[in-house]
C-alpha cells in the first residue's frame, strides 16, 4: 500500500504524526489527523489528506509504498450488518452511536490497515512484519480480554459466553466506529464465539462556555481549578455525571 513518509524525519508518518485537510466535502476541517478527522468523524488513511504535513518538523510528506496487513471488512459486511442490527434493536444504543454506525456502513466498508511503521506498540507476531506494530485501534480493545486473562483463568466464562454475559460500554463519541465496526468485525472474523457488546452509551464532547476543552490554550476546568475552588470532590462528580453530555452540553 501507499503511505505518507517524511523525508527529513526518516519515517512514515501514521496517525497522530501528519495532518491535513480533510477530503469529505463541506467538512472544512484543515488540522485532520492521518486517521480520523475531528470534526467530521470521518475514518481516513493517510494519503487521503489534502495538503499533507509532517506533524513533527512542518515538512511535506512523499508517498512511498510499504507493505501491511488489512483487517478486510468487506468480507464481513453481512455478518456484522446482522449484528449490528440485532445489537441495537434488543440492546440499548444512544441515538448518537445509532446515527455514527450508519453513517459508516452507508459509506461503504473498506479494508481497514492494522499495522503500523513506527517504534513503539505491540510488535506484529510475524516473521515478514515483525519490524512493524499493530495500530492502536486494532490492538486495545483486545486488552479488555486480555486484562480479564490475566486477572482470572475462567475469562472465557465472561467472553465466549454471549448466552449468559450483556457486555456494556461507555465512551465519547469519537471512539463509536472502533467499538461498532471495527472490533466486532475482528471478533467476526475469528468465527468463535465471542460476547459481542449488546449496549453502548455514547457521551457527546463536553464544551466549556461556547468553546472546546483545551489543555494547551487554558480553556476549561482542570483538576488542579477544581480543587482550587474548595468545593468538595463529591459535589464535583455529581455535577459532572448529571450533566454528563448524551446530547450537546456546556459547562457554565
Ligand atoms: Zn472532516
Ligand atoms: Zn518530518
Amino acid at each position: 500500500m501507499q503511505q505518507l513518509y517524511c523525508e527529513s524525519c526518516q519515517r512514515f508518518l501514521a496517525d497522530r504524526f501528519v495532518v491535513g485537510s480533510c477530503p469529505v466535502e463541506g467538512c472544512g476541517n484543515d488540522t485532520a489527523r492521518g486517521d480520523q478527522c475531528d470534526r467530521c468523524g470521518r475514518l481516513l488513511n493517510s494519503t487521503e489528506l489534502i495538503d499533507p504535513r509532517c506533524k513533527v518538523c512542518e515538512g511535506i510528506p512523499i508517498v512511498r509504498d510499504t507493505d501491511h496487513l488489512f483487517l478486510e471488512l468487506p468480507l464481513l459486511k453481512e455478518q456484522l450488518e446482522k449484528y449490528i442490527d440485532e445489537a441495537s434493536a434488543t440492546g440499548s444504543w444512544s441515538q448518537n452511536a445509532v446515527r455514527i454506525t450508519d453513517a459508516w456502513l452507508k459509506e461503504g466498508l473498506r479494508p481497514r490497515c492494522i499495522t503500523r511503521d513506527l517504534k513503539w506498540g505491540v510488535p506484529v507476531p510475524h516473521e515478514k512484519y515483525k519490524d512493524k506494530v499493530f495500530y492502536v485501534w486494532f490492538d486495545a480493545p483486545i486488552g479488555y480480554i486480555s486484562i480479564t486473562a490475566c486477572y482470572t483463568p475462567e475469562w472465557e466464562k465472561w467472553w465466549k459466553n454471549p448466552e449468559n454475559v450483556e457486555l456494556y460500554q461507555f465512551m465519547g463519541k469519537d471512539n463509536v466506529p472502533f467499538h461498532t465496526v471495527m472490533f466486532p468485525s475482528a471478533l467476526l472474523g475469528t468465527g468463535e464465539n465471542w460476547t459481542l457488546m449488546k449496549n453502548i452509551s455514547v457521551t457527546e464532547y463536553l464544551n466549556y462556555e461556547s468553546g472546546k476543552f483545551s489543555k494547551t490554550k487554558g480553556i476549561g476546568v482542570f483538576g488542579n481549578d477544581a480543587k482550587a475552588t474548595n468545593i468538595p470532590a463529591d459535589v464535583w462528580r455529581y455535577y459532572l455525571l448529571s450533566n454528563r453530555p448524551e446530547v450537546r452540553f456546556r459547562l457554565n
